[in-house]
C-alpha cells in the first residue's frame, strides 16, 4: 500500500489544518506495518516510542520508554536517524545528547503545555530577580530553556538534586508546580521557589476523583505520577488513613512499570495520561489497571499517527534542529543531572 503514495496529499484525510488536527488517512495494518519497517531499515532509522504514545506507534517502534532512557538510546545506538516517536521537546533532548545524528519528529506540530509554560526569555528575568540561585528544570523543557538552567532532573530524582544544593543557596524550580510541591515537602526547603507551570493532563487529574475510586475498590494499589495535580491529594488522604500509605506510590513512568511487575495487588488505580496503561497491562498482564481518569489522554503525544510516522520515514520529515551552542548549554545542565542520584526516565 504504502510502496504507491508519493506525497501527503495522495493520502485521503492527510491534509493538515491550521489547527493541531494530526495527520490521517492510514489504517494501522499489515501493509503499513512492513513499509514503515522497510523504510526504516532502508534509512538506517531506529523508531523510539514514549509511553504515552498511540498502542500502535508503541507496537512498532523499536524501542518504547520513557523520555530520558529513549535519548540515551538515540544517543548510544549504531543508527544514523532517529525517529522520535514523541513530543518536541523530547526529539530536542535527542538530538541535544546526539548532536552528530540525524532525529526527526513524525510532527513537529506535537508540543506540551508543561515545556510551553515558561520561556527561556522568563526564565532569565525570573534568574535577574535572584542573583546566585541554582536553577533545577525538569526535562520537559525547551532546549533554550535548557541552556539557561544549572541542573536538569527527571521526577525521579528531582529530591536529590535539589539536596545536592547546599542549604543555603535559594533554588529556582521550574516548569512544573506540583513536581516543585513534591521536592519542597520532601526536601523541608524555604529557599526554593517553585514556577507556577502545569500539564493540562496532568493538572487534570484531581484528588476527589481519586478519593472516589479509591474508596470504591479499598484494596487497589495507587500509582500516582509527580506531575500530577492529584499527588498532594494522594499524600494527603494516605497520612489521613483514607487510603493506606503503603498502597500509595508516587512513581516516574519508568518506576510504575517496575512496581507493576512487583504488585501483590489485583487492581491498580494508575493516575497519569493514560497511553501508560498499554505498557502496564503489558508488563503485568493478570492485574487489573484502571485510569483514574480516563479523560487524561495528552493530544500532543495522541499526534504521532500511523500516517505521520509513515510520512516521517517517506519524506524525513520533520527534522529536528537545535543551534549548536543552545545545545552545548543544554547538554551540560542535562549531564550534570545524570551524574546525581539515578535519574530514571522522568515522564
Ligand atoms: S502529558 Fe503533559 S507533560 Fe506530557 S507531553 Fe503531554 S502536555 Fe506535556
Amino acid at each position: 500500500m504504502a510502496a504507491e503514495v508519493t506525497s501527503l496529499e495522495a493520502l485521503p484525510g492527510e491534509e493538515v489544518s491550521g489547527d493541531l488536527t494530526p495527520y490521517g488517512g492510514v489504517a494501522a495494518d499489515a501493509a503499513w506495518r512492513e513499509e514503515v519497517l522497510r523504510l526504516a531499515e532502508r534509512h538506517d532509522a531506529v523508531i523510539l516510542a514514549h509511553n504515552y504514545q498511540r498502542p500502535e506507534i508503541q507496537e512498532i517502534a523499536h524501542s518504547v520508554g520513557d523520555s530520558l532512557g529513549l535519548c540515551k538510546i538515540a544517543a548510544e545506538c549504531d543508527s544514523g536517524t532517529i525517529v522520535f516517536c514523541g513530543v518536541h521537546f523530547m526529539a530536542e533532548t535527542a538530538k541535544i545528547l546526539a548532536p552528530d545524528k540525524r532525529v526527526i519528529i513524525p510532527d513537529a506540530r506535537a508540543g506540551c503545555s508543561l515545556a510551553d509554560s515558561i520561556t527561556a526569555a522568563q526564565l532569565r528575568a525570573w534568574k535577574a530577580e535572584h542573583p546566585g540561585a541554582v536553577v533545577v528544570s525538569y526535562v520537559n523543557t525547551t532546549a533554550e530553556v535548557k541552556a539557561e538552567t544549572d541542573i536538569c532532573c527527571t521526577s525521579s530524582n528531582a529530591v536529590e538534586v535539589v539536596r545536592s544544593i547546599p542549604a543555603d543557596r535559594e533554588v529556582l524550580f521550574c516548569p512544573d508546580q506540583f513536581l516543585g510541591a513534591h521536592v519542597k515537602r520532601e526536601t523541608g526547603r524555604d529557599n526554593l521557589h517553585v514556577w507556577a507551570g502545569e500539564c493540562h493532563v496532568h493538572a487534570g487529574i484531581n484528588g476527589p476523583e481519586l478519593a472516589e475510586q479509591a474508596a470504591a475498590d479499598p484494596d487497589a494499589d495507587l500509582f500516582v505520577h509527580p506531575e500530577c495535580g492529584c499527588a498532594t491529594s494522594a499524600l494527603y488522604l494516605a497520612g489521613e488513613g483514607i487510603v493506606p500509605r503503603e498502597q500509595v506510590r508516587i512513581l516516574s513512568t519508568g518506576a510504575m512499570l517496575d512496581a507493576a511487575r512487583e504488585t501483590k495487588a489485583r487492581s491498580v488505580l494508575v493516575a497519569t495520561e493514560v497511553g501508560m496503561l498499554h505498557q502496564l497491562r503489558k508488563a503485568a498482564p493478570g492485574v487489573d489497571f484502571r485510569a483514574v481518569n480516563e479523560r487524561a489522554s495528552c493530544r500532543y503525544m495522541k499526534m504521532i499517527t500511523p500516517a505521520a510516522l509513515l510520512r516521517a520515514l517517506r519524506d524525513g520529515v520533520d527534522e529536528v534542529h537545535v543551534d549548536p551552542e543552545v545545545a552545548a548549554r543544554a547538554r551540560a545542565s542535562v549531564r550534570r543531572m545524570i551524574t546525581i542520584g539515578r535519574p530514571g526516565g522522568g515522564e
